[in-house]
């Protein structure tokens, strides 16, 4: 059974070009719930840390440089069908094959700086919460 919660981060490129408020808008009005949020900034190393799946790809040394580059915006998500329902709601990695409404079609730059992370499953999604947040509050 699919679970009902995902990971999001908001990206370098989007909280510096000031679209954190437009984009929580969007994620709230498709009907998820924030259980965990807070701004920070990784480390070069805590960056390829999360994206160590992707180390032996060409783009690895760049996106570790991009995801350190400034603030990001962590969450933790809770809706229905939440990990499906939200890579949905971001759209295509890159930008130019985002669909119209997507948060990536509104406000992602490049492959690159696609202006939010989504996880890709459940499991995924646990691991990724844990790495931002160690003790999350009960609402
Ligand atoms: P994310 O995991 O951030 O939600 P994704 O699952 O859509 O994105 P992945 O294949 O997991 O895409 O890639 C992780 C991130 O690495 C992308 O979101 C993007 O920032 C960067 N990336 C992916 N492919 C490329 C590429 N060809 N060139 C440059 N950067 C890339
Ligand atoms: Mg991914």
């Amino acid at each position: 059974m699919a679970g009902n919660k995902t990971f999001t981060m908001i990206k370098p490129d989007a909280v510096a070009d000031g679209n954190t408020g437009a984009i929580i808008k969007m994620i709230e009005e498709a009907g998820f719930r924030i259980v965990a949020m807070k701004k920070t900034r990784l480390t070069e190393e805590r960056a390829g840390q999360f994206y160590e799946v992707h180390k032996e790809r060409g783009f690895y040394q760049d996106l570790v440089r991009y995801m350190s580059s400034g603030a990001i915006v962590p969450m933790i998500l809770e809706k229905e069908n939440a990990v499906a329902d939200f890579r949905k709601l971001i759209g295509a990695t890159n930008p130019a094959n985002a669909e119209e409404g997507t948060i990536r079609k509104k406000f992602a730059k490049s492959i690159e700086a696609n202006a939010i992370h989504g996880s890709d499953s459940d499991e995924n999604a646990e691991i990724e919460g844990n790495f931002f947040f160690s003790r999350v509050e009960k609402f």
